[in-house]
Parts: C-alpha cells; sequence; structure tokens
C-alpha cells in the first residue's frame, strides 16, 4: 500500500472522472480493495457524483448554454434600451400636444 488514506480520498474525484494516469488508478483501486474506509468513501463520492454530475457527457453543454443566456440577456437589454427611446418620444409628443392645446385655448379665436 503505497497511497495513505488522504491521498486516496483526494484522487477519488479524479479517479471517478477517469482524470487519473493508469498507474495512479491502479494504486487507488488496489488501496480501495484492502481499505474499507477509502471504498466506502469511493460509494459515497459515486452517489453525490451521480445526483449532481460535475463534468457532463457533452463538455460544450455549459459554456453553449452561458453563450444562450448572454444572447438573451443582450437582446433583453436592447428591448429596455427601444422601450425607454420610446417612452421619451411619446413623452416629448404628449408635452408638444398639450403646449400646442395651451396656446390654442390662450389664442383668441378667429372667428
Ligand atoms: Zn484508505
Amino acid at each position: 500500500m503505497s497511497l495513505n488514506c488522504e491521498i486516496v480520498k483526494d484522487l477519488v474525484a479524479l479517479y471517478t472522472d477517469n482524470s487519473a494516469n493508469p498507474k495512479t488508478v491502479a494504486e487507488i483501486e488496489e488501496h480501495l480493495s484492502q481499505c474499507e474506509d477509502c471504498a466506502n468513501y469511493y460509494k459515497r463520492y459515486q452517489k453525490i457524483n451521480e445526483k449532481s454530475p460535475v463534468l457532463s457527457d457533452e463538455p460544450f453543454a455549459a459554456p453553449l448554454s452561458y453563450t444562450k443566456l448572454a444572447r438573451r440577456l443582450r437582446i433583453r437589454r436592447i428591448w429596455e434600451r427601444l422601450a425607454f427611446i420610446a417612452a421619451i418620444v411619446a413623452a416629448v409628443v404628449a408635452t408638444f400636444c398639450f403646449l400646442r392645446w395651451l396656446w390654442k385655448i390662450g389664442e383668441p379665436d378667429d372667428e
């Protein structure tokens, strides 16, 4: 047994993700077959990992969804800006009409 329990527990994540090199895998498997504590830890880690996988099978799934989210936010910002401009235009037109109406009231009758 060349690995101690602390190191094996640290390496369980790499082992589960198949990211450990073959020599390390062999050592971890040897340790797990002999150490009940680490074997239990590995089982628990696998259960947690199944429920919330850190890495999905599609490596670009997360970046793609971030891109979509960013695009959606950008589109929403454009719409917000358009709505803001439309509100200003509406306010200017309303003020103009109101002033015209006021001016007409003050104007003496032509008839
Ligand atoms: Zn151990």
